[in-house]
C-alpha cells in the first residue's frame, strides 16, 4: 500500500494570523479589496514587502494548535507523507522556514512547495497539485478552493475556511 499524501496549506491551516488583526482585514490588504474573488495583489514596493515579511514573523503567527498536534501525530504514524503547499511568496522564503523550525516543524514534512516565483497563488497551487496528486490538500481560502475543486479531480479539496474542526483521523479513511 503507498502512503496516503497530504499537502496543507500553510496560512490559516497551520499558522494563525496575527492575534488581534482581523481575518477580513487581512483579506482586504493581501487580496485585492476584494475577498470573494480570485484576485491576488503581489506587493510590488519595497515598504509593502517589508510590512509583509514583519508580519509573518513567527512570533507574530501562532500556530493554530489542533492542527499543529494533528500533524505532528500524523507525522509519527508513517502511513502518510505530509505536505505543505503555500502561496507564500518568494521574498517570505525564509520567514517561512523559520516559523516551521520554531514550531519543531522543519522535518516534517516531505516537501514545502513555496510560490518562489511569484505567482498568482491559485495557479500556482493548481500546478503543483496536479503534479503532486495527493489525496487531500487542505485550505482555508473559500474562492481559491472553489476553483481547485473545478480544476482537480485526483485530489479531494477540504475546507478549513470556517475553522470548523476536522479530524484526518477519521475524515481520511
Ligand atoms: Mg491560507
Amino acid at each position: 500500500m503507498g502512503k496516503m499524501k497530504i499537502a496543507f496549506d500553510l496560512d490559516g491551516v497551520i499558522a494563525n494570523k496575527p492575534p488581534l488583526v482581523p481575518k477580513e482585514l487581512l483579506e482586504w490588504f493581501f487580496k485585492g479589496h476584494n475577498s470573494s474573488a480570485l484576485s491576488y495583489r503581489f506587493p510590488r514596493y519595497r515598504l509593502e514587502q517589508l510590512i509583509r515579511k514583519l508580519s509573518h514573523f513567527y512570533l507574530l503567527r501562532p500556530p493554530i494548535k489542533e492542527n499543529l498536534a494533528l500533524i505532528k501525530e500524523m507525522a509519527c504514524q508513517k502511513k502518510y507523507e505530509l505536505f505543505i503547499v503555500s502561496g507564500r511568496y518568494s521574498f517570505l522564503e525564509s520567514e517561512t522556514y523559520l516559523w516551521l523550525k520554531k514550531r519543531g516543524l522543519d522535518k516534517t514534512f516531505k516537501k514545502v512547495y513555496l510560490n518562489l516565483q511569484d505567482e498568482p497563488p491559485h495557479l500556482f497551487k493548481e500546478k503543483v497539485l496536479k503534479d503532486l496528486k495527493p489525496d487531500f490538500f487542505i485550505d482555508d481560502d473559500a474562492a481559491l478552493i472553489a476553483y481547485l475543486k473545478s480544476k482537480l479531480k485526483k485530489t479531494k479539496i477540504l475546507d478549513y475556511s470556517h475553522q470548523k474542526k476536522f479530524s484526518l483521523g477519521i475524515d481520511f479513511k
